[in-house]
């Protein structure tokens, strides 16, 4: 199962979402994309630079005034970063983490922070993830989870993708008995442009495996993140 909620926002909210970008029924199609899951680049500073010294340019800025003078610098570096998740490679990222074990409990690891960029308004959205999964023989170093979050955080995103390539990177590399990916966030396209309230957050969800056939063992985990999925 997989699904998405809002929270806080209005009972009816269909219609305010002017572009419909993050509409709830936008969720499957935006899944049909695929974006480079493992690549590499050549990240040219120097066009991204002059990119943004247009840019400033056309937002009617001067971009020879001091204060601006190394923001096209700063940008090209931000925006490097910001996206490093399209040369991270999940072989090297994984590192071995992966130990055989007979535990076969739930593993869960709440609160963690990500940090991403919509694709639709290259403005960032950012939140909580949570996940969970039951081994089969395997477990993984669970520092390595907050990495694999960072892995596809840093892209440009819609928040159902990426917590649905979250899940499918855990099932695939251990072969738990199930995974459970929950995603909270704020999305600045909607806040700063008044399309939502600006208290609103958007929730999305992956269940596989047991978790997308076992009520009880979904139920256990919500309940261990404090979260109900209607
Ligand atoms: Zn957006």
């Amino acid at each position: 199962m997989s699904g998405i909620m809002r929270n806080n926002s209005p009972a009816d909210g269909g219609a305010e979402d002017i572009d419909g970008a993050h509409a709830r029924g936008n969720a499957d199609e935006d899944r049909l994309d695929t974006p480079r899951v493992t690549a590499t680049r050549n990240y040219d500073a120097g066009t991204m630079e002059s990119l943004v010294h247009e840019t400033l340019a056309l937002v009617g800025e001067n971009p020879g005034r001091e204060g601006l003078l190394r923001t096209p610098h700063r940008v090209a570096k931000a925006y490097e970063f910001l996206t490093q998740g399209y040369t991270m490679d999940i072989e090297t990222l994984l590192n071995n983490a992966i130990f055989e074990e007979r535990y076969d409990e739930m593993v869960i690891v709440k609160d963690i922070d990500f940090f991403s960029l919509c694709e639709h308004h290259m403005l960032p959205f950012f939140g909580k993830a949570h996940i969970a999964y039951i081994p089969n023989g395997k477990i993984v170093g669970l520092s390595k989870l907050p990495r694999i979050v960072d892995m596809f955080a840093r892209r440009l995103q819609v928040q159902e993708r990426m917590t649905q390539q979250i899940a499918e990177t855990i099932q695939r590399h251990l072969q738990p008995q199930g995974v459970a990916v929950v995603t909270e966030a704020s999305h600045m396209c909607m806040m700063m442009r008044g399309v939502e309230k600006q208290n609103s957050s958007t929730t999305a969800s992956a269940m596989l495996g047991v978790f997308k056939h076992q009520m009880e063992t979904r139920n256990e985990f919500m309940n261990l993140i404090g979260r109900r999925l209607h």
